[in-house]
Formats: structure tokens, C-alpha cells, sequence
């Protein structure tokens, strides 16, 4: 006999999991299954945040949540983010025992420091509410049920089907093009895939043996992209990584894209110093006799950094702070505020990465996370095209659409 399911989930990620939860929490006694094609569920929120899980950011405000970590979804994820948001994320959490610390940068983790315990967390609340959980388990296409008993047929690995009232596709952002033609029946188009959260490759004298050396704060722009941003800069043996290149990267994930990650990149390693020139000129005052290359007259910028900046300014070897000629004074400004690299490439950034592309917002109610071609079917997590930067931003979007997807189906199955 083919099985029958109140509701179907497929894909046991963050999204999945809280999306049954939820849905399980509100509407006792209903028959929920997450469908899991690997044998692991969760498998992302164990290796997250290098081991340890960054469940959120310290970020309160749902309108500021939304519209500055949001490259895709900026502007649609308010509305879900005052329905769950940060504060009641890390309040469900909370009550089900897992304590939770914020760092300097916002990031908020539990205090265990392990991924472990949020998957404890989960996987608890789901065996609590009654969930079913099924590894071993590929939905290879769902369709609209011939059958009046249900209203979705699910198509299994092993050839198997089974019939759910409601379903929930969770499958992430790996293989979206899979995701799309599992739903081709329903209409739904999809936002082509591009990567986002990288570092840049770069090839280039003056950061060479310079990795593990951070600049903070430094401005960057790519001018051909018009995409800027400002943080702290971490040099890598490929080239550049840290916060701000990976922001840039997930706002430009699409235009980066385009450019074939071939772009120019402007660094001021500066930004907070108005009059650079002055300071040098006064350095001649202060400490003529000494050579420019070896004292740098900015705390923040690393020795090592300052010096290759002076050679690339030509600054005459042994030169003397007295001595410094205007020409090559001009020139190591110019270093210092707009140092131009050339981006060759990009590499993964192992910590986090993401991806952009998805189910199109406009297909779906984002109040319910319901599709708005087909009653019952919703989307949550990865698949719908919201990503965000670095920081506990792409599972907070994977707990809230989660949160609003389950919530809508329980309320379904109360109505009748
Ligand atoms: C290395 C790394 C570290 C990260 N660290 C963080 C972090 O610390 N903080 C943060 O906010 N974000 C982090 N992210 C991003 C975050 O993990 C994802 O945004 C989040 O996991 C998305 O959740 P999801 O449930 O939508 O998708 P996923 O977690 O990808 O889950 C989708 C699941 O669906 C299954 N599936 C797919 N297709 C099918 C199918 N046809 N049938 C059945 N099952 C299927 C997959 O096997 C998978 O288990 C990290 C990402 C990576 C890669």
C-alpha cells in the first residue's frame, strides 16, 4: 500500500528540520516525514562555523536584519524577519536548553562552542513532536497526486512513491537546477546559480609571503562592478580574504560573475586617515634621519605591508624621511589610498559558502513561504533564492522561512 503523509519534507537541513519541527509543534498528531537523500542529516550545520555553528547574528532590529545582510532577499525577508527573527531564534533555542554567547563581531554561537549541540537540539525537538526522519532517501520528482486521497506525489530513489497532503522542499542551494526540475510540474521557474562567499585571487609583488597579515579597517571598490565596502582585510598565500572581501563578494556574487572574477580592485589601507600626505611630510620633521622603509607611520598598517607599499611607490632604497623626494612621496600616497590589484580569480572560502540563485521570491508568498502556483506546496531555506553575507545570516533566513513554511502548513491541517 503507498504511504500517506500529512506533510512531506524534502531535504533534513536547518530549513527542513525547523520547518517540521514547527509545523509538528503546532499541529498535534499530524504525520510529518523529512525525506534526507544522503545518509547524514544536518550535514551542514555540523561542519558550520568551522565546527562550532554560528546559529545567528546579534542583530535585533528586523528592518536593519533584513535590508544591510541580505544581498538577495534584502527587501523580502523583513516582513518574516518581524514574524521570527533574532530574538525569537535565539528564544527558542534558549528554551530548549541551549545556551548562546555573542562575539565581538556579532556573531552568536553556543557557548559549547560545538555544532554538535544544535543538531542534539534539533534532532530532539523533532523525535519530541513526533517527526519521522528517513536518510537514505532522494525525492527524484513530486507531482500534482491523481489520487483524491492526497494532493502530492513524491517519487522516491527506489522507485517508490508516497502521497502527502502538503510538502515542503528544503534541498538547499547544492544541485538547484535538481531542485528545480524536481517541481517543473508546478511552474515555478529558477534563478540561476552563482556562487557567493569567496576570497579573490590575486597574483601580485606586494602581498607575496605576506599571508596572515590583517589590515583593519581598509576601503575597497570595484569600480567596474560599482560595489565597494569597508572592514577588515585578512592577506591569504592566494590574495585576499576577510570580512570585507567576502562581503563584496555575496553583493556582487552576480556581477563578479559577469566579469568572469577578472576585475580590478582599489584598496585604500587608510580610509579613516584624512590627510596622508600631511603625516608624511611630518615624518620629516619628527624622525628625519630614519629610513622610510622601516618606520611606518601608521599604527594599524603592519611593517611588513608598509615596506612592500614603499618599495612599490619606487621610494629610493635607504632613503631617509628628510630626504623623501616629493615625486616619491606622491607616490607611496597613492600606494597608501588607492593601491590598485588585479583580481585573477576566485577561491572558495571554506569557513561559509553559499548559494545565490533559487525559486524566485516572487513565486511565493513569502507570509506563508507558500508557492503562488500551487496550494500546499512551500519552499524554505537555500532553495528560494535569499542568501546572506557571512556572519550566522544564512541560517537565520534557513530558521525563519522554516519557521513561517511550517507554521502555515500546521495552520492548513487545523483548518481541515
Ligand atoms: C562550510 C560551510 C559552513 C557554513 N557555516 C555557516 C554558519 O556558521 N552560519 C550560517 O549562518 N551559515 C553557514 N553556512 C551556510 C548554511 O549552512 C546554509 O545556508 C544552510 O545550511 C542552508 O540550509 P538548508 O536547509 O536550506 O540547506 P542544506 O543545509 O543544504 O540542506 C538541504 C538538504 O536537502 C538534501 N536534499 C537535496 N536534494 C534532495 C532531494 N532531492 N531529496 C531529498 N533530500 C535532498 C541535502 O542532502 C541536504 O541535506 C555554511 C555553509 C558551508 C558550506
Amino acid at each position: 500500500m503507498t504511504e500517506r503523509w500529512d506533510v512531506a519534507v524534502v531535504g533534513g537541513g536547518a530549513a527542513g528540520f525547523f520547518g517540521a519541527i514547527q509545523c509538528a509543534e503546532a499541529a498535534e498528531g499530524a504525520r510529518i516525514v523529512i525525506l534526507e537523500a544522503s545518509r547524514r542529516v544536518l550535514t551542514k550545520v555540523r561542519i558550520s562555523g568551522g565546527g562550532r555553528c554560528n546559529v545567528t547574528h546579534h542583530c535585533f532590529d528586523p528592518d536593519q536584519m533584513a535590508r544591510r545582510h541580505y544581498p538577495r532577499g534584502h527587501y523580502e525577508l523583513i516582513g518574516p524577519m518581524y514574524r521570527f527573527g533574532v530574538t525569537e531564534t535565539m528564544e527558542w533555542f534558549q528554551s530548549r536548553g541551549v545556551e548562546l554567547k555573542t562575539e565581538d563581531d556579532g556573531r552568536i554561537f553556543p557557548v559549547t562552542d560545538d555544532s554538535q549541540t544544535i543538531i542534539d537540539c534539533l534532532q530532539l525537538a523533532a523525535d519530541d513532536a513526533g517527526v519521522t526522519v528517513r536518510m537514505s532517501s532522494p525525492v527524484r520528482r513530486l507531482k500534482p497526486s491523481t489520487s483524491d486521497d492526497a494532493s502530492f506525489e513524491l517519487l522516491l530513489g527506489d522507485e517508490k512513491t508516497i502521497l502527502a497532503d502538503r510538502v515542503l522542499v528544503a534541498t538547499g542551494g547544492i544541485r538547484l537546477s535538481r531542485s528545480a526540475a524536481m517541481v517543473d510540474e508546478f511552474d515555478h521557474s529558477l534563478v540561476e546559480a552563482r556562487p557567493s562567499l569567496f576570497t579573490f585571487d590575486i597574483d601580485d609583488e606586494r602581498i607575496a609571503g605576506l599571508q596572515g597579515i590583517s589590515v583593519e579597517p581598509v576601503e575597497m571598490e570595484i569600480k567596474m562592478a560599482r560595489l565597494d565596502s569597508r572592514g577588515p582585510l585578512l592577506i591569504t598565500h592566494r590574495g585576499f580574504s576577510g570580512p570585507a572581501v567576502l562581503e563584496m563578494s555575496a553583493w556582487g556574487a552576480r556581477r563578479l560573475y559577469d566579469l568572469d572574477y577578472q576585475f580590478e580592485l582599489r584598496v585604500d589601507w587608510l580610509p579613516d586617515v584624512k590627510d596622508v600626505e600631511g603625516r608624511l611630510i611630518a615624518k620629516r620633521k619628527e624622525a628625519g634621519r630614519r629610513q622610510v622603509r622601516t618606520l611606518a607611520p601608521f599604527e594599524h598598517l603592519p611593517n611588513r605591508l608598509w615596506a612592500r607599499l614603499v618599495d612599490a611607490a619606487e621610494v629610493p632604497e635607504k632613503c631617509q624621511w628628510s630626504s623623501l623626494p616629493a615625486k616619491s612621496r606622491r607616490r607611496l600616497v597613492e600606494q597608501l589610498k588607492r593601491s590598485v590589484f588585479f583580481v585573477g580569480g576566485k577561491s572558495t572560502h571554506k569557513e561559509e559558502f553559499v548559494t545565490a540563485g533559487g525559486i524566485p521570491t516572487d513565486e511565493v508568498d513569502m507570509r506563508t513561504m507558500e508557492s503562488r502556483f500551487h496550494r500546499g506546496l512551500h519552499f524554505a531555506g537555500e532553495v528560494v533564492d535569499l542568501d546572506g553575507i557571512t556572519g550566522g545570516f544564512n541560517f537565520q533566513a534557513a530558521w525563519t522561512t522554516g519557521y513561517l513554511a511550517g507554521r502555515s502548513m500546521a495552520q492548513a491541517i487545523k483548518d481541515g
